[in-house]
C-alpha cells in the first residue's frame, strides 16, 4: 500500500476555522477532554477541503461505543454499524445546516468472503487502521483543530497516508491500496468510484478504472437497496449523465438497468438523429441542466426505453407504436426492482406512460385541455411539462419550449378551477346513494365518473340539479356500460391515442 506520511501533520492554517461550525469542534473537544482521539473523518474532510456545502458529519474516535455514549448520554447508539448518532437540538440544525452527526469507534474490517460484507468488524486504536479501510484516497483524510503556537490561533491537522490532498487536487478517485482487492471486499465500491466521479466532476484513476472493468459483473451480490441509494446520487449530480455513460463504459449498468442499454445500437427514424439509448441518456442530460426533479430525471432516462421491444420496420420509417406503455411496464419493473418508494415508482411509471401527450394548438378544446389535465393528474402537470423539455432537448430540438407549449400552459391556467375530479362536483357518493336508495358499491363510483366526464366536456352541468337528474337517468344503466361512457369521455379512445403517437413521430 502507498503510504505517504504516518501521522505527519499539515497545518492548513485558519480558513477550516470558519467553515466547521462551533458544534462539530464542540463535540471533538468534549471527546478529547474524555482522554479520546477524535477526528473528522470521510466526506466532511473532502468536503472541506473542496469547499462544498456538508450536512453530514462524520467523527472517528478510539472511544468505544459505550466510551461515547458516556459523553453523550442523549445519544442514539445504532448497534448494527457500531454508530453513535449525537443528538442536535432542532434549533441548532437549522441555524448550522447540520443534519447528522455520526461518531464511530476507530476500526478495521476483517477478511470478506461474499463481496459485501466483512466477516466481522474490529475494533482498533489506530487511527490509520481506520483510514486505510477506507474507499477512496479523497475519502480517507482525518482532520482535526489542535492549538498552534502561532499568535495562538487554531490550526488544523490533517492525517492524509494515501495521497488524498493530492488527488483531490488533481480531481482523482482512486482506490485506497489495491483496487482489485478492495473491490472483492465490496462490490459497491464500484458504483461508489463512479458515484464521486460525478457528484465532483473527478475521472476516475486508470487502474482503478480496469479494476472496475474487469470485475463489474460482482456488483450481482449487492442489495438493491445499496445501488439504489448510489444510483439516486448519479441521477441527482451535476454530471448525471456522464455517470451513466461510466456506468456503462465500465460494465456496470447492465447489473443495474439492462433494458436501459438494450437501446445501444437501436436506431430510431428520419425525424430522430439519436440512437434509443444516446437520446434517453441526452435527455437525462437536458434534465439536469435546467435543475428539474428526480422524477422527471429518471422519467427522462426510461421514457423511451420500449422503442427496443416495439420497434418495427426499419431505416428511415421505422415505427415505434405503443412504445410509451412498454416504457412505463419496464421502468415499473426497474423502479420496483431498485426499491423506489411506491410513490416516487407510481409518478415516474405516470410521467413514462404519458410522455405521447399531444397538443395541438389549432383544434384543442378547454374540454380537451381539462381531459388532458385529468389523464395526466393536476398534481403532475409540472414535471410532465419538464419530461417533454427534456424530451425535446434530447431529441436535439433547439428550442425546448415551443410556441404550443407555452399556449398549452396558458390554457391550463384559464381552466385551473374547472371541475376534474369527483371531489370537485356538486353531488357526491352520500348523494347519489341517498337519491338512489342504494348501499355503497362499486356503480356509485360509476356513476360518479360519468358524472365527472359530462361535466369535463361542460363545466356549466356541475349544478346540483343538472346532476342530480343525470343520477336518475344513469342509474337505469348497467355497470358495464357506466364505466363504457365514462372512458370514453375520459381516457381518450384508441384512435386518438394513435394519433398521439403519429403526432409525436411524424409532425413536430
Ligand atoms: P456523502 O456526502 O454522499 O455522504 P461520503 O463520503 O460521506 O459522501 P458515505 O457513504 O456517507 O460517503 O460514507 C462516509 C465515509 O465512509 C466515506 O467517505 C468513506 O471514507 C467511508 N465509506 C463509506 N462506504 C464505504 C465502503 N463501501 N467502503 C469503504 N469505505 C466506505
Ligand atoms: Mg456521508
Amino acid at each position: 500500500m502507498e503510504i505517504s506520511s504516518i501521522v505527519k501533520p499539515v497545518f492548513l492554517g485558519y480558513a477550516l476555522n470558519m467553515k466547521i461550525p462551533q458544534e462539530i469542534t464542540a463535540i471533538l473537544e468534549k471527546l478529547e477532554a474524555s482522554g479520546h482521539e477524535a477526528w473528522l473523518v470521510g466526506g466532511c474532510v473532502r468536503d472541506l477541503m473542496l469547499e462544498r456545502k456538508i450536512e453530514d458529519w462524520d467523527i472517528a474516535t478510539s472511544a468505544k461505543p459505550e466510551e461515547i455514549m458516556a459523553v453523550f448520554p442523549d445519544s442514539k447508539y445504532e448497534n448494527e454499524f457500531g454508530t453513535v448518532l449525537v443528538k442536535l437540538d432542532e434549533a441548532v440544525r437549522e441555524k448550522t445546516g447540520i443534519k447528522v452527526v455520526e461518531i464511530t469507534t476507530f476500526r478495521q474490517e476483517a477478511r470478506y468472503s461474499d463481496k459485501r460484507h466483512p466477516d466481522q468488524v474490529e475494533f482498533t486504536d489506530k487511527l490509520e487502521d481506520d483510514l486505510a479501510r477506507r474507499d477512496f484516497t479523497i475519502n480517507a483524510l482525518a482532520l482535526n483543530h489542535k492549538a498552534t503556537t502561532k499568535k495562538s490561533k487554531l490550526g488544523y491537522e490533517l492525517v492524509d497516508l494515501f495521497y488524498g490532498q493530492r488527488d483531490l487536487d488533481d480531481k482523482i478517485i482512486r482506490a485506497v491500496g489495491e483496487p482489485e482487492k478492495r473491490f472483492g471486499e465490496d462490490a459497491l465500491r464500484m458504483m461508489r468510484a463512479v458515484r464521486f466521479a460525478a457528484q465532483l466532476g473527478f475521472e476516475i484513476e486508470s487502474k482503478t478504472k480496469e479494476a472496475i472493468k474487469k470485475n463489474a459483473p460482482w456488483l450481482e451480490k449487492i442489495s438493491q437497496e445499496r445501488i439504489r441509494v448510489e444510483l439516486e446520487k448519479i441521477i441527482l449530480s451535476d454530471n448525471a449523465e456522464q455517470g451513466i455513460r461510466d456506468l456503462q463504459e465500465m460494465g456496470l449498468l447492465g447489473f443495474i438497468m439492462p433494458e436501459l442499454e438494450k437501446g445501444i445500437g437501436v436506431a430510431q427514424n428520419r425525424h430522430h438523429v439519436y440512437e434509443v439509448f444516446e437520446h434517453n441518456v441526452r435527455s437525462l442530460g437536458f434534465a439536469v441542466q435546467k435543475k428539474f426533479s428526480l422524477a422527471v430525471r429518471l422519467a427522462a432516462l426510461l421514457h423511451d426505453i420500449g422503442k427496443v421491444q416495439t420497434k418495427q420496420g426499419s431505416g428511415l420509417e421505422a415505427t415505434f407504436y405503443n412504445h410509451e406503455y412498454v416504457s412505463a411496464k419496464q421502468a415499473e419493473n426497474i423502479l420496483e426492482r431498485l426499491r423506489f418508494s411506491r410513490e416516487m415508482t407510481k409518478k415516474i411509471t405516470h410521467l413514462v406512460r404519458y410522455h405521447m401527450f399531444v397538443y395541438d394548438v389549432g383544434t384543442v378544446s378547454e374540454a380537451g385541455v381539462r381531459r388532458l389535465i385529468k389523464r395526466l393528474g393536476p398534481e403532475n402537470l409540472d414535471e410532465a411539462f419538464n419530461l417533454r423539455v427534456a424530451d425535446r432537448l434530447g431529441s436535439g430540438c433547439p428550442k425546448a419550449v415551443p410556441y404550443k407549449l407555452r399556449h398549452l400552459r396558458y390554457m391550463m391556467e384559464k381552466v385551473a378551477k374547472d371541475p376534474i375530479s369527483v371531489k370537485m362536483l356538486k353531488v357526491n357518493g352520500r348523494d347519489i346513494m341517498r337519491s338512489l336508495g342504494v348501499a355503497p358499491g362499486p356503480k356509485v363510483g360509476a356513476i360518479l365518473d360519468v358524472l365527472l366526464a359530462e361535466v369535463i366536456e361542460d363545466p356549466k352541468r356541475n349544478t346540483k340539479e343538472y346532476l342530480e337528474r343525470r343520477v336518475l337517468k344513469l342509474d337505469k344503466e348497467n355497470l358495464a356500460k357506466l364505466r363504457e361512457m365514462a372512458k370514453e369521455v375520459i381516457e381518450e379512445k384508441r384512435g386518438e391515442e394513435d394519433k398521439e403517437i403519429k403526432q409525436k413521430h411524424w409532425v413536430e
